[in-house]
């Protein structure tokens, strides 16, 4: 199923949680939305889910109109299956129960029930685990019937608000590649929605990245990384160090710039006009020069990572410090001879519509 909305608001008093969200979700797509507490993500979730009226702008699910000027098509006629951060079990029931709970009030047959139930388990590799009930099971397990109760429900779309949120650290790795192997499996377009950039760069074909109601980028996870638009999508994803610099000149997406005492080539969107502008680095971009090449760095403070250090440095006619990361120790105090692997100068968030440049080497 493919998910479109159109300039879509819903305000609670004066507070837009949605403010003009335009989006395009594929069919069979596992799509992520990121943003922090209180951006609107679970609104954006109940609205497509049909559990939150919208005030202005329309909703299609596989083309179909579900929301917009005075339409609302109820959640139970949407086809979607909605996972939420509480699981949502019946404590009384037993897995398989569980599962086909919604097929039996919905008044499907009896013998139909069964068949699907057991797909659904194979799906979710809990065949096993049908006759226990929830308290039985882990956290994992519990979620994992949770997704084969939405798969069963016929969903062709699934969404799910924060469902990893309230696992330990070791089960959520273990529950993301669960999750990419159900997506895998069932085929079904996913809304995945998180506060948690990691997560959603280990799963996601495509993030949305939200702030205040709005949608601030949607691409790929790497293009998400490596072209961020603006400073907000550079420092809500991923470790960054945002530096004042100036670009001398600009061809086809390549920037001479001076950062600093130094000058160098990084990558920028096209058209981008000479003059002050923000230089995105990622700690791995700087690295030790080889030989006597390279420029001078002094160490200003460093951070045990376990097997590894995070250290700040400074450069001359820098005032920021730049973010590092070393596999050997370092003092404050020492010089570093280091190289600039790559860069990204941001767009000027003024002008907007700037057209990411070719990829990078
Ligand atoms: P998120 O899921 O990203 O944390 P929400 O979508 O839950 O954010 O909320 C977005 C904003 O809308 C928040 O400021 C929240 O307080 C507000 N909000 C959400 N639901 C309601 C509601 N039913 N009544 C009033 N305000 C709400
Ligand atoms: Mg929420």
């Amino acid at each position: 199923m493919s998910i479109h909305l159109a300039s879509v608001t819903r305000s609670f008093g004066t507070h837009k949680a949605l403010n003009n969200v335009s989006l395009s979700i594929e069919d069979g797509m596992f799509f992520v939305v990121v943003g922090p507490s209180g951006c609107g993500k679970s609104t954006l979730l109940r609205a497509i889910a049909g559990l939150e009226p919208i005030d202005r702008g329309d909703i299609t699910l596989d083309g179909l109109p579900v929301a917009g000027d005075g339409l609302h098509v109820p959640p139970e006629q949407r086809q979607v299956g909605v996972v939420f951060q509480s699981y949502a079990l019946w404590p009384h029931m037993n897995v398989a129960a569980n599962v086909a709970f919604p097929l039996e009030t919905a008044g499907v047959k009896r013998s139909a029930v069964a068949a699907r139930v057991a797909e659904c388990l194979e799906t979710v590799e809990l065949t096993e685990f049908r006759q226990r009930k929830p308290a039985e099971l882990s956290g994992g397990q519990r979620q994992r019937v949770a997704l084969a109760r939405c798969l069963a429900q016929g969903a062709g779309t699934v969404l799910m608000d924060e469902p990893l949120a309230n696992l330990d650290p070791h089960l959520r790795s273990a529950m993301e590649e669960e999750l990419a192997a159900f997506h895998a499996a069932s085929g079904a377009t996913t809304l995945f929605i998180t506060h948690d950039q990691r997560e959603a760069m280990a799963l996601a074909d495509k993030v949305a990245v939200m702030w205040d109601g709005k949608i601030l980028q949607v691409a790929d996870p790497d293009t998400l990384y490596r072209r961020p638009m603006s400073r907000r999508v550079a420092s809500f994803i991923g470790r960054s160090t945002l530096v004042p610099v100036t670009v001398l000149r600009e061809e086809a997406g390549a920037a001479e710039i001076r950062l600093g005492g130094i000058t160098l080539e990084v990558a920028c969107p096209r058209d981008t006009t000479p003059g002050p502008a923000t230089l995105l680095l990622r700690p791995e971009h700087l690295v030790l020069a080889t030989g006597s090449q390279g420029f001078a760095a002094t160490v200003r403070k460093t951070i045990y990572r376990g097997g590894y250090w995070d250290v700040l440095v400074t450069l001359e006619g820098l005032q920021e410090p730049l973010l590092m990361i070393l596999n050997r120790r370092a003092a404050p105090g020492d010089t570093l001879r280091l190289t600039i692997l790559r860069g990204w100068v941001l767009p000027e968030e003024s002008r907007g519509g700037c057209q990411p440049g070719p990829p990078l080497r």
